[in-house]
């Protein structure tokens, strides 16, 4: 059975764009993921490029026109090329979620350049073959490392089979170098069909990656405050739910109910941005004077809330009072000149997990509440009465 290559990467382009709407799609429902959209972008330049290469050029050159033929063969290889690195330039964003570093840009100029140098020294198959192949090779294998070090569920196992796939696509290219060095280069339809199925596979696992993380991200955002990156009042709730079903019922839990003192004169003062700027850092501060297990979340307003358990809710009331003393010591830059804030904290203490929350944070309020009475800057407790 012959394959007829010219319609198999016309239908191939069509799924390109199909999948870069995927991939938009996703990107738009996970705006601050990085990396999912320039997968899109690229896998479909690259379609666009080698489709050009492999078959409109042939195509020319069968039908008697040859400077169309050299044309497409070289603008193919080097869409190609950029499509190429873009590629792996998306998975490097994508499983790193960083800027892309100085050297990882240089990529794309060196393999833009490469393919450009083949076009003007000899602009024949060979040339632009050797230039593809290598620019392949080299962002295949960035790639496949990338996607090999995720390790983490559920993401792993697709990433794994990326870099498989990565793998053979560097066997498959790398196989046809040597024919390309001699001169004897020629389209096989089983290497095309194996091509395009390995990129099947790379584009499924991707969309099932990026579903993943897009899904990540709406949870993170759905339980996360938005202004300080703490816990919001339903992150706080589900936490504590997971943390009732794993520890038993009589674990002591403490809350401690923390209030900016007179906040609302820093946001008359200095205008509401700046009192934005005023709550992150006190989440910040707060945040850095509470071991890595305790639940911090901002309620609403400038009202915050810890909540400790296990061994480490006995240390309740010295960890307000040191948060206490860290703001009131902390400067902050609301206006011209640095400003000075404090806050009141009350500590309900002697609950356990199987009693409602809601009563212990009554109680912390409570507390608060007479922590303002007495003069702010101050933490004030209250025993959980049931
Ligand atoms: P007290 O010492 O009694 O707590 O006085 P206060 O001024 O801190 O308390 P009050 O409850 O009267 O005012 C809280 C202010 O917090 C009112 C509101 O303008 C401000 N606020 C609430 N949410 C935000 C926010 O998200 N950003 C900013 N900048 N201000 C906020
Ligand atoms: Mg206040
Ligand atoms: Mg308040």
């Amino acid at each position: 059975m012959d394959t007829d290559i010219y319609h198999v990467l016309l239908s191939d382009c069509l799924l390109a764009v199909v999948l870069f709407g995927l991939f938009w799609y996703v990107a738009r429902l996970a705006r601050s993921v990085r990396g999912i959209k320039a997968w899109g972008g690229a896998h479909l330049v690259y379609t666009l490029g080698a489709t050009l290469l492999d078959a409109f050029s042939p195509a020319f050159a069968e039908a008697g026109e040859p400077a169309a033929a050299v044309f497409t063969l070289n603008f193919g290889s080097l869409l190609a090329c950029i499509g190429m690195v873009g590629l792996a330039w998306s998975i490097i964003l994508f499983t790193t979620q960083r800027a892309l570093s100085r050297i990882e840009m240089a990529l794309m100029p060196a393999g833009i350049a490469l393919s450009l140098l083949a076009w003007i020294l000899r602009g024949d198959t060979d040339a632009q073959g050797i230039a593809l192949s290598t620019v392949e090779i080299v962002s295949l294998a960035i790639m496949a490392w990338r996607l090999f070090r995720m390790r983490d569920r559920p993401g792993r196992l697709p990433a794994r089979l990326m870099a498989g796939g990565c793998l053979a696509l560097i066997l498959l290219y790398g196989s046809v170098v040597p024919g390309w060095l001699d001169g004897l280069f020629g389209i096989d339809p089983i290497w095309v069909s194996v091509d395009l199925s390995v990129w099947f596979m790379l584009n499924f696992c991707m969309l099932m990656l990026t579903s993943f993380r897009a899904a990540d991200s709406w949870r993170h955002g759905a339980m996360h405050d938005l202004l300080t990156g703490l816990l919001n009042r339903r992150g706080l709730e589900l936490e504590l739910e997971s943390r009732t079903a794993r520890l038993s019922g009589d674990t002591e839990i403490a809350a401690i109910a923390l209030d900016l003192d007179r906040f609302k004169s820093i946001n008359d003062r200095y205008g509401h941005e700046a009192g934005d700027g005023v709550l992150e850092r006190f989440a910040a501060i707060a945040r850095s004077c509470l071991p890595e297990r305790a639940l911090f979340a901002r309620l609403g307003g400038e009202e915050f809330v810890v909540v400790l358990t296990g061994a480490e809710a006995a240390s309740a009331p010295a960890l307000a009072d040191r948060i206490r003393e860290h703001v009131a010591e902390a400067e902050f830059a609301a206006g011209q000149a640095p400003t000075r804030v404090s806050c009141s904290l009350g500590v309900c203490r002697g609950g356990t997990l199987r009693d409602p929350f809601a009563d212990l944070l009554r109680t912390a309020d409570q507390a608060l509440y007479d922590a303002k009475r007495g003069g702010r800057d101050r933490v004030a407790l209250r025993a959980y009465a049931g």
